[in-house]
């Protein structure tokens, strides 16, 4: 094919356009962006991989912090796609820990001989649409441009950390890291003065996981979670291969449930059942391992406040049980939020760990961070002095990591703007004003609420029945109409509004404490549920597209 060659009678539209370097371009080699290049590379495309990192593994290469491990059955969150990954691969425990799972991606990624398909160390600044090529500039911090048909953004739901906006951030002379950027090397943690700051899912990890490891530890919590015991557990040879004989059932069972975990609300109502019934089946859900305590209760704790009011009752005597200071206990129970509207923090030893002599837990609520000092930190109340304090501070969920990146469409219109009260997206995979550009994982998108592989193999699947599309029906150029826009999203504020999650100050409404301006709420996610956000996607593939405008 010719740059540039004038359009004959029998060119394809393809043909009389300038080629772009790639047919695609994924930026992010994380769970989501190994299997779209193994997918495109299926399609005999030419596809190259843009990653930050030096290695695969995306949120599983970077979260390398103490306590780092799944919240999802292991056995539910590999790939499904691969029966030769599902019959090699041995999982060594329930939920595995971070090194673990790193090693499964870069085994899937051997396997497939993904890497050299791959470039490391690439940060991507700018994205600029380029209407009159049908393309995309692809900007690199290195100085270098690619172009590309289509770009396929895999870049992470939580891969934008924030740290603390507390005065003083720059002046620790100990140790400091954002739990997103912990170190490779080990930190040695014996009789160290350690503080940590956030009490999210991530520090409750690290809490656990440490607290009998270090010299000191003081936790600075503002806004307790309410937490439940991961119970996790060593998978022996035997229960590997029976696990491996049920696959198909296990996945099967993903697809059905709203969160595609195996675990799924239970079918009888609350308000049907007997108080001592619903005591039984919460004494089970809270002795049973995994998110079952969250996604697998009565649907009405998640959406009806005198439900939900009757079970933090029963989850705030589990921590009174567990924690031996009565006043202690009290400020780790949450006040401003009910159980399940703020992402559920599963834990191992955490209550536990606030009953050793080593532990202390501050409220920064009642007596707040003024500043971090060069020798720890200073609350109104005192003065602390730490060798390591720990950001578990959280991220800027979602849009966060679009945001680092300056994406330029029709028009010079930017996302940045335009996401700017609320992340408007057709489905989660494509943005007005930005054509041939997939959104996996976008905002909105069912993946991002979703046991993240199941989601995102649908997303990938998808985006790459579009792509085939285009390319089988000499398609050059695809956008999301405003219209389909807005429909989606007034179905996404309809979803939000079946559940308490709506009114929570979490990632699932893209709060964090540490933005420097007031954000409005926003709609992050599709909380809609998994089978239906499949339904939506298939019903969008069966009708040819209509949300889109093909050229
Ligand atoms: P997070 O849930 O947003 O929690 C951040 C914590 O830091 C909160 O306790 C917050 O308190 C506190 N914080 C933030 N800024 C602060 C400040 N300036 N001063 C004092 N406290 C501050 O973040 P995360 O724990 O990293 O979890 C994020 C998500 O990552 C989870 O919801 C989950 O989806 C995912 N994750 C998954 C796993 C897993 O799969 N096993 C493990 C860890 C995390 P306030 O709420 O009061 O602001």
């Amino acid at each position: 094919m010719v740059e540039n060659a004038p359009a004959t009678a029998s060119s394809t539209a393809a043909e009389t356009l300038a080629r772009p370097d790639h047919d695609v371009v994924i930026i992010g080699a994380g769970v989501c962006g190994i299997y779209q290049l193994y997918r495109l590379l299926q399609m005999d495309l030419n596809v190259t991989v843009l990653e930050a990192g030096e290695d695969v593994g995306g949120t599983w290469y970077w979260n390398r912090y103490p306590g780092a491990r799944f919240d999802s059955e292991s056995w539910s969150y590999g790939y499904s796609f691969s029966q030769e990954v599902l019959d090699e691969w041995s999982w060594s425990e329930h939920f595995a820990a971070q090194p673990e799972t790193l090693s499964y991606l870069q085994f899937v990624v051997d396997k497939f001989d993904l890497k050299p398909h791959m470039q490391f160390g690439c940060t991507v600044d700018r994205v600029v649409w380029n209407e009159g090529d049908r393309a995309w500039s692809i900007h690199l911090a290195d100085g270098r441009t690619l172009t590309t048909r289509f770009l396929l953004t895999a870049i992470g739901l939580l891969s934008a950390p924030m740290m603390p906006r507390i005065e003083g951030v720059e002046d620790f002379n100990g140790q400091a890291f954002h739990t997103y950027h912990w170190p490779k090397e080990p930190i040695d943690l014996t009789d160290k003065r350690v503080g940590i700051i956030g009490t999210g899912a991530t520090g409750v990890q690290v809490i656990g996981a440490i607290a009998d490891k270090v010299g000191s530890l003081t936790v600075f919590q503002r806004r307790p979670n309410w937490c439940a015991p991961l119970h996790n557990s060593k998978i022996s040879e035997e229960e590997m291969a029976e696990i491996r004989s049920r696959y198909d059932e296990i996945f099967a069972r993903c697809a059905e449930t709203p969160g595609g975990f195996v675990h799924g609300p239970v079918d009888e109502r609350f308000f049907e059942t007997e108080r001592a019934e619903r005591l039984a089946l919460w004494e089970e859900l809270y002795d049973s391992p995994g998110f079952g305590i969250w996604l697998g209760n009565y649907r009405e704790v998640l959406m009806d406040e005198t439900a939900n009011a009757e079970f933090n009752e029963f989850m705030a005597d589990k921590i009174r049980q567990r924690v031996k200071d009565p006043s202690v206990a009290e400020k780790l129970i949450p006040k401003d939020h009910g159980f399940g509207v703020q992402r559920v923090p599963m834990e191992t030893n955490y209550y536990e760990a606030y009953n050793r002599d080593n532990v202390e837990l501050v409220d920064i609520g009642e007596t707040p961070i003024e500043r971090i000092t060069a020798e720890g930190l200073r609350t109104t109340d005192r003065e602390f002095e730490f060798d390591i304090l720990i950001y578990a501070t959280g991220f800027d969920a979602i849009t966060g990591a679009f945001d680092r990146i300056d994406f330029v469409g029709v028009d010079d219109l930017k996302l940045r703007e335009k996401w700017d009260n609320d992340p408007i997206s057709y489905l989660g995979m494509g943005v007005s004003g930005f054509p041939n550009l997939i959104t996996l994982a976008g905002p909105t998108s069912g993946s991002v609420s979703t046991n993240f592989p199941r989601g995102i193999e649908l997303a990938v699947d998808w985006g790459t029945a579009l792509i085939r599309h285009a390319i089988d029906n000499d398609i050059t150029r695809i956008e999301v109409t405003p219209e389909a826009e807005e429909r989606w999203m007034e179905h996404v504020r309809d979803m939000y509004g079946m559940l308490l999650l709506r009114n929570a100050r979490s990632w699932f409404t893209g709060y964090n404490a540490n933005f420097t301006r007031e954000r409005r709420p926003r709609h992050m996610i599709y909380a809609g549920g998994n089978p239906r956000y499949r339904k939506k996607l298939a019903e969008e593939a069966s009708a040819g597209y209509p949300g889109f405008r093909f050229e």
